[in-house]
């Protein structure tokens, strides 16, 4: 989907506009080269921004370490 895409943001992006609101990790991971990336962003936000794998520049997947399920059924992988 074109919308996954657009909505990524890069770092600078981020930083503008998370600042002052309150901050949860979450930790994505790229399927290609299974880099993993840890990303501060605010509690309750649009979690279908994603950041992009520096090195393969699609959008990474996010994984779900309070909740630990597979990635299958949640639309993650393949569509690019
Ligand atoms: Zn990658």
């Amino acid at each position: 989907m074109a919308k996954c895409l657009s909505s990524a943001l890069d770092a600078a992006s981020w930083a503008s506009w998370i600042e002052e609101m309150q901050l949860a990790e979450y930790d994505y991971r790229c399927e290609v080269c299974s880099k993993v990336k840890t990303i501060k962003r605010p509690i309750g936000d649009d979690l279908d921004r994603v950041p992009y794998c520096d090195g393969c520049t699609i959008p990474m997947a996010r994984i779900y370490t309070a909740n630990p399920v597979h990635f299958k059924g949640k639309g993650w992988g393949g569509d690019k």
